[in-house]
């Protein structure tokens, strides 16, 4: 029985998948959001390998990565973290995420989590059309992004789901970090202090 009190013959699982350089609020009220309406078991943060989109970008080393994800999810009972992307050579294609996902979950509906601006480019990503028989795909708004942008998705195949307005972004919170200017309460406590401890995003 799951926590709406519903019988789901399917295990349901969200994948919400991220650069997470770092993860933020926005990340986790996404992930709970989705989880609350679709009676998802489980959500499981899939940090990226090499994002596509951001191969001209520096990225933060992926341990660092996958750990402040961990530290933010751990209280979560629902929420786990995989390194599917991360210990998978090369540049990460969400194909690749959702078949090996489906992979360790044969039987479960998946449920993949993106927000307004990733969904706008979606078409474009590698193998589009088979991403959609792989799992649901599940939009969330996000302040600055309209919703509208993603009116060349197929039809039926991405729901949209608004959700509680967090202006945070990552790239935000690395030029507070950059500057010295607060995360605090943009990113989780442990987050703030994983940031400080191992000085990511100084500009020394
Ligand atoms: P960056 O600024 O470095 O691109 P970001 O804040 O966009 O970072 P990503 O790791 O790129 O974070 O995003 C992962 C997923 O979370 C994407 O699908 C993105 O659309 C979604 N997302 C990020 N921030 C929010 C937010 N504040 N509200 C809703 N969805 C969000
Ligand atoms: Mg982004």
């Amino acid at each position: 029985r799951s926590a709406r009190g519903n019988w789901h013959t399917r295990p349901r699982i969200g994948i919400m998948g991220g650069t997470f350089d770092p993860i933020h609020n926005g990340h986790l009220v996404a992930a709970s959001e989705v989880s609350w309406v679709y009676d998802l078991d489980e959500v499981i943060f899939v940090p990226t390998g090499r994002p596509v989109f951001k191969l001209d970008k520096q990225v933060t080393n992926e341990e660092d990565r996958y750990l402040m994800t961990v530290i933010a999810t751990a209280s979560n009972p629902k929420f786990t973290v995989s390194r599917v992307d991360i210990d998978r050579p090369g540049v990460t294609y969400t194909i690749d995420t959702l078949r090996d996902i489906r992979a360790l979950h044969p039987q479960a509906e998946l449920f993949f989590i993106t927000g307004a601006d990733a969904v706008a480019e979606i078409m474009q990503w590698k193998d589009a059309e088979r991403m959609f028989d792989v799992a649901h795909f599940v939009a969330v708004t996000r302040p600055g992004y309209s919703a509208a942008s993603a009116h060349n998705l197929p039809k039926g195949r991405v729901d949209m789901l608004e959700i509680p307005a967090l202006a945070i972004s990552s790239t935000d919170v690395r030029h507070r970090a950059a500057t010295g200017e607060p995360v605090w309460y943009l990113v989780p406590d442990g987050v703030v202090q994983y940031i400080g401890k191992h000085g990511l995003y100084r500009q020394d």
